[in-house]
C-alpha cells in the first residue's frame, strides 16, 4: 500500500484495540472465574488464553508498527491472528453462539475491508476465514463434545450460518468499497499536495529550484556555497530589451545545470543571482566551478555578445546564513576587484 500514513494509523487503531478487547477478555475471564459465574469450568486455562493472546498481539505491536515499522504487515498478522486465534477462543470462552459472540466476531470482515488495499491480503483470507467460522458454529451444533454445545435445532443452526453469512459478507462489502474510494481520495489529495509542493519550490522563469528550496534544502547539510551573479546584467535588460534578459537568464541556468548532481545544487536565489550548495570536498567545488566559469565564458552569449560571471566561494563555517553572507561577501571582492572571476575564502582564484 502506498499509503502509508493510512496504513500506520489503521495498524495504530487495531494494535490498541486488539491489545486492549484481549486484556479485557482476560480480566474478565479470571473475575467472573473467581465469583463463579464463569460458564466454563477451568477458567484458569481461559485466562491464560486469552492472556497468552494479549502478549502475542503486543509483541507483533511491538515489532512490526515500532521495529521495522512494517505496518502492513502488522495489519495482515493481527487481523489474521484475531480471526483465527483469538475470536475462536473467545467464542468459546465466552459460551459460543448462546453468548452473542458471532456479533462480536463481525468485527473481522469490517477490518479485512478496511485493510484490502494492502496488496497481500487477497479475498483468500476472508472467504477462508468466513468459512472457518461457519465451521466452528456447525460443530458447536453438531460435534458432541466440542465445548459448550449448544442444544438449539437444526433449523437454528442452517438460520444462524445464513444470517451470518449475508451479514458478513455484506459488511466485508461495504467496508472494502468504503476504504476503496477513501484510499483514491486520499492518493488524490496526496498527489496534488506533492504537485503543489513542487510548485512553490521551483522558479517559474529558469525551472530551477528557488530560494525556499534552498532554504529547505541547506537544512541537510553542505560543505560549501558558491554565489554568483552576472556581470553587468542591467545593462543587457536596458540595451536589448527585459525579454532578452530573460532568455539569457535561461541559457545561463542551462549551463550551469549540466555540472548539477545532489552533490552540486543549483539554486535561483533571486534576480541574476545564483547559489550553489555544494557537498563535495572544497577542492573538488572549486575545480567543477571553475569549469562552469570557462563553459560560460565561452557560451554565455546574448545577441552576439559574450557575458561574464562573478562568483563568490566561501566553505561552510557557523551554519547556513552565515556561510551564504561569507559567500556574498566573496562575490562583492570579485565584483570590485575587476568581474570575471573566482573569489574563495578571501583568496582571489587563478
Ligand atoms: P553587477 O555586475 O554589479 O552585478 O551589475 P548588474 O547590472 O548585473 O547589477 P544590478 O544589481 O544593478 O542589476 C541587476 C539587474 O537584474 C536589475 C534587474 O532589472 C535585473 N533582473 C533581476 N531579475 C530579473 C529577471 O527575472 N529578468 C530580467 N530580464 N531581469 C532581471
Ligand atoms: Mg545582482
Ligand atoms: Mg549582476
Amino acid at each position: 500500500m502506498k499509503n502509508n500514513a493510512f496504513a500506520r494509523k489503521l495498524a495504530i487503531i487495531l494494535g490498541f484495540f486488539g491489545i486492549s478487547a484481549n486484556f479485557l477478555g482476560t480480566l474478565i475471564s479470571l473475575f467472573t472465574g473467581l465469583a463463579h459465574v464463569s460458564r466454563a469450568e477451568n477458567f484458569i486455562i481461559d485466562t491464560i488464553v486469552c492472556f497468552a493472546c494479549t502478549l502475542i498481539l503486543a509483541f507483533f505491536f511491538y515489532y512490526y508498527c515500532f521495529k521495522t515499522k512494517n505496518y502492513n504487515r502488522f495489519i495482515f498478522v493481527c487481523i489474521t491472528f484475531c480471526g483465527f486465534v483469538t475470536f475462536t477462543a473467545m467464542y468459546i470462552v465466552t459460551g459460543n453462539i448462546v453468548c452473542g459472540f458471532p456479533f462480536y466476531m463481525m468485527i473481522i470482515p469490517v477490518c479485512y475491508g478496511f485493510s484490502l488495499p494492502v496488496k497481500k491480503i487477497k479475498f483468500l483470507f476472508p472467504i477462508s476465514n468466513l468459512i472457518f467460522y461457519i465451521v466452528l458454529f456447525v460443530l458447536t451444533f453438531t460435534a458432541p463434545y466440542f465445548p459448550g454445545r449448544t442444544t438449539l435445532s437444526n433449523t437454528s443452526m442452517i438460520q444462524h450460518c445464513t444470517s451470518f453469512s449475508v451479514t458478513y459478507l455484506f459488511l466485508f462489502f461495504v467496508c472494502f468499497l468504503v476504504s476503496k474510494q477513501f484510499m483514491k481520495q486520499n492518493q488524490k489529495l496526496e498527489d496534488s499536495e506533492k504537485n503543489y509542493r513542487e510548485l512553490s519550490s521551483r522558479d517559474e522563469l529558469t525551472g530551477l529550484y528557488n530560494r525556499r528550496a534552498l532554504d529547505n534544502r541547506a537544512e541537510l547539510g553542505f560543505s560549501s556555497a558558491i554565489i554568483y551573479d552576472i556581470d553587468f546584467f542591467k545593462k543587457i535588460n536596458d540595451t536589448y530589451g527585459h525579454q532578452i534578459g530573460d532568455i539569457a537568464l535561461k541559457n545561463l541556468s542551462q549551463i550551469v545545470l549540466k555540472y548539477c548532481s545532489n552533490e552540486f545544487e543549483l539554486y535561483r536565489y533571486g534576480g541574476e543571482e545564483f547559489v550553489i550548495l555544494s557537498r563535495l570536498p572544497d577542492s573538488l567545488t572549486l575545480e567543477l566551478f571553475q569549469h562552469v566559469m570557462n563553459d560560460v565564458r565561452m557560451h554565455f552569449i546574448v545577441e552576439g555578445n559574450s557575458v561574464t560571471i562573478s562568483a563568490g566561494i566561501a566553505s561552510f563555517c557557523e551554519g547556513y546564513e552565515n556561510t551564504i553572507k561569507l559567500a556574498d561577501e566573496n562575490l562583492y571582492q570579485a565584483k570590485t576587484t575587476g568581474r570575471n572571476k573566482i573569489y574563495m575564502n578571501g583568496k582571489e582564484i587563478e
